[in-house]
C-alpha cells in the first residue's frame, strides 16, 4: 500500500473551458493535504442513466484537460468507456484513467480497456460495480494487473449506499490493492459527505475521490453531490481525514456493515408500512375488514416454515411478526 494519500478532486464533467480552470484553480489554491497527491478528476464522456440528460462534451474536452495539467503542472484523470477513449486519452497526455461503475459491471468490456492500455498510462482507478459484486471488481482489478498497469480501486458503493462488505472483502482478498473513497457518489448528496469522512476516517483507504464544483447547484450532471472547494476543504480538514491512524480491523468493517444492515432493515420495515397502508385503503374502499386473522396465520406458518430452514428461533419469528402486525394494523385503522 502507498504511504501518501491519493485525491481525486474535481467536477464531474468538464461543461466548458472556463467551468474547468476555474475549479482546478480553486482546487490548487485551497486544498492542500498534509501529505498527498492532487489529481484534477472532469468526466468528458458520461454514462448516464436517460438520453435525455447531458452526455459530456466529449473529444473537445480532451485539450481543456491537458491544458490544465501543462498550466498548472496538476495530473489530470478522466472515465475511459471504450477502447477508442483509452487511445485518445493517451494521445492527449491524459495518463491517469479511470473505468466508472456501470462498464465495471461488464467483465468483457473491462478487458477490452485493458489491452487497449498501454506503458503510457501511469495509473488506472477502477470503480466498484453498480451491482454489488465484490469478486467480480476483484476480477476487473486483476485485468489491468495482469498487463502491468498500476491499479487502485475506488470504492463508490451502489444505489447511494455505502455497501462496505465490498471494500472489507477487497482488502481481505488483496490487501496490497490502495482503496479510494469516493463519498460524493456514494451518497449522492453532500449533505452527507462530512459524516462519511469521519466514519471512513480509520478504515484503511488510500485517498478520496470528490466531486467539486464553483457552482454546484448549476452543474450539468450530478448536481446534489458536488460541493464547493472550499467547503471541502473545511470539512476534510475538521474531521482529519488522511491524519488518522488507520487500521485494517477486522471489527471495525464488520461494524460498519452491521451499521448498514439495521438501517437497510428500519428502511424495509419503513417500505413495507407504506405498502400496508396501501393495503388499508383497499379495504375501506372494499368495505373489508382490517383484521384478517387467516391471512396473518399463512404469512406466520411460512416465516416459521423458513425459520427452521435458517435455524432462527420461533420466539424470535413470531415476536418480529406480531410486532410488525400490530403495528400494521394500527396504521391501518
Ligand atoms: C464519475 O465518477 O463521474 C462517475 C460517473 O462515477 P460512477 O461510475 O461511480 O457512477
Ligand atoms: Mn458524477
Amino acid at each position: 500500500m502507498s504511504q501518501s494519500k491519493i485525491y481525486l478532486l474535481g467536477p464531474c464533467a468538464a461543461e466548458t473551458e472556463t467551468q474547468v480552470r476555474q475549479i482546478a484553480q480553486e482546487i490548487h489554491t485551497c486544498f492542500t493535504p498534509m501529505d498527498g497527491e492532487i489529481i484534477f478528476r472532469a468526466g468528458i464522456w458520461k454514462p448516464r442513466t436517460s438520453p435525455d440528460t447531458f452526455q459530456g462534451i466529449g473529444n473537445e474536452g480532451l485539450a481543456w484537460l491537458s491544458s490544465i495539467q501543462k498550466d498548472m503542472g496538476m495530473k489530470v484523470a478522466t472515465e475511459v468507456i471504450t477502447p477508442e477513449h483509452v487511445g485518445w486519452c493517451l494521445d492527449a497526455g491524459i495518463r491517469h484513467l479511470w473505468v466508472g461503475a456501470r462498464t465495471s459491471a461488464n467483465p468483457n468490456a473491462v478487458q477490452a480497456l485493458a489491452d487497449a492500455m498501454d506503458g503510457r498510462v501511469e495509473r488506472v482507478y477502477v470503480k466498484n460495480p453498480v451491482n454489488e459484486d465484490a469478486p467480480l471488481w476483484e476480477g476487473n482489478i486483476q485485468r489491468f494487473e495482469n498487463k502491468g498497469i498500476p491499479t487502485m480501486a475506488i470504492h463508490r458503493g451502489c444505489r447511494h449506499k455505502p455497501c462496505w462488505h465490498l471494500a472489507h472483502y477487497l482488502k481481505t482478498h488483496r490487501p496490497n490493492t490502495d482503496i479510494l473513497l469516493d463519498p460524493s457518489h456514494m451518497s449522492g448528496n453532500r449533505q452527507y459527505i462530512a459524516t462519511l469522512l469521519n466514519t471512513t476516517k480509520q478504515l484503511p483507504y488510500s485517498g478520496l475521490m470528490v466531486e467539486l464544483h464553483s457552482t454546484p447547484d448549476k452543474a450539468l450532471s450530478d448536481a446534489k453531490q458536488q460541493m464547493l472547494p472550499k467547503d471541502f476543504m473545511a470539512i476534510y480538514q475538521a474531521c482529519g481525514w488522511g491524519e488518522t491512524i488507520v487500521n485494517n480491523d477486522e471489527l471495525q468493517w464488520l461494524r460498519h456493515e452491521i451499521d448498514e444492515l439495521d438501517d437497510e432493515l428500519w428502511q424495509t420495515i419503513l417500505r413495507r408500512m407504506e405498502v400496508s397502508q396501501q393495503i388499508g385503503q383497499y379495504k375501506q374502499q372494499q368495505g373489508m375488514p382490517i383484521v384478517q386473522p387467516t391471512r396473518f396465520q399463512e404469512i406466520l406458518s411460512a416465516r416459521l416454515e423458513w425459520g427452521k430452514q435458517h435455524h432462527i428461533s420461533d420466539d424470535l419469528i413470531r415476536q418480529i411478526m406480531d410486532a410488525i402486525h400490530q403495528e400494521s394494523i394500527r396504521k391501518q385503522q
